[in-house]
């Protein structure tokens, strides 16, 4: 723990630091003063893939990731992500054992079998070696018709076949522009994840899309950013009390590039980004996880 924060200081990054694990008040006051930033949680950065990448361009990408990633230069503090198309999840599951990534799945439906053609369920999605599922992302809510409700019904499910939600929530445009934003984000996190066990919602993942943001290049300010986070962490602790809101990971999507991030990922209530475009080039994403 010590020498990565020593490694990331002098390799001018700002490591998320446990505050539990080391020397207390003094060395918080000092790492506070020094801009670091302080955190109980581990961050995660997801590509998600989309409607992108064949068998074979898969394999080439998560080859050329796990082989860039293999050198420990990955900080414990955190986790690596990839969702691929449905397609490409057995053969990447493949690639990545006993490597730094994780393998995560864009959607899933809520029933356990039968006559749902084209839908694919969470006993799939585990069966393949899925351990985080996407739902209810922008473009699902936007050209397949999700809703909150169906958002909150695929949450449950995953949990119960003990695979980690991403459960995505997010304003567009038109909302934010009327003041609407607070209000539309608010009814997703409520209903959307509403009715989880107390262990249940200490490992959900929250990501934060501003639709508005999402492939057109447009970033909300880490600013902006971190006042939607911090509101979201508030809500969560009036659903399920301060402990599980301190535990969950709220991830921040929206054109996350490399000369974005580090102030991003600097914010103190973003633990993470969901990333599109640039989790489809090996170098790219390489330097969102070394932010
Ligand atoms: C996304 O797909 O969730 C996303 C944020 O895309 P992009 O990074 O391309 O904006």
């Amino acid at each position: 723990m010590y020498r990565d924060i020593l490694d990331a200081i002098k390799n001018g990054k700002l490591p998320t630091v446990d505050e539990n694990s080391f020397a207390g008040p003094v060395a918080k006051e000092y790492f506070q003063m020094k801009g670091v930033k302080m955190s109980k949680r581990v961050s995660l950065i997801a590509g998600n893939w989309k409607m992108n990448k064949t068998v074979e361009e898969s394999v080439e990408l998560v080859n050329d990731l796990k082989q860039k990633l293999s050198d420990g230069s990955v900080a414990s503090d955190r986790e690596v992500l990839v969702c691929p198309p449905f397609t490409s999840l057995v053969v990447v599951k493949e690639i990545v054992k006993n490597s730094v990534i994780k393998l995560g799945a864009q959607n899933m439906y809520f029933e356990k079998s039968g006559a749902y053609t084209g839908e694919i369920s969470a006993l799939m999605l585990k069966n393949a070696g899925v351990e985080y599922v996407i739902i209810g992302h922008s473009e699902r809510r936007q050209y397949f018709g999700e809703t909150d409700e169906s958002v909150n019904k695929k949450m449950k499910v995953a949990f119960e076949n003990s695979i980690i939600p991403i459960v995505c929530v997010g304003e567009t445009l038109q909302q934010r522009e009327k003041n609407e934003a607070f209000s539309v984000i608010e009814k997703q996190v409520k209903v959307g994840v509403a009715g989880l066990s107390a262990e249940q919602s200490k490992k959900l993942v929250i990501a934060y899309e501003p639709v508005w943001a999402i492939g057109t290049g447009k970033t909300a300010t880490p600013q902006q950013a971190e006042e939607v986070h911090a509101f979201i962490r508030k809500i969560y602790t009036e659903m399920y009390g301060k402990d599980a809101a301190e535990s969950i990971r709220i991830l921040y999507g929206g054109s996350v590039k490399p000369d974005n991030v580090s102030e991003i990922m600097r914010q103190p209530d973003i633990d993470g980004a969901l990333v599109g475009g640039a989790s489809l080039k090996a170098d790219d994403f390489i330097k969102l996880v070394r932010y």
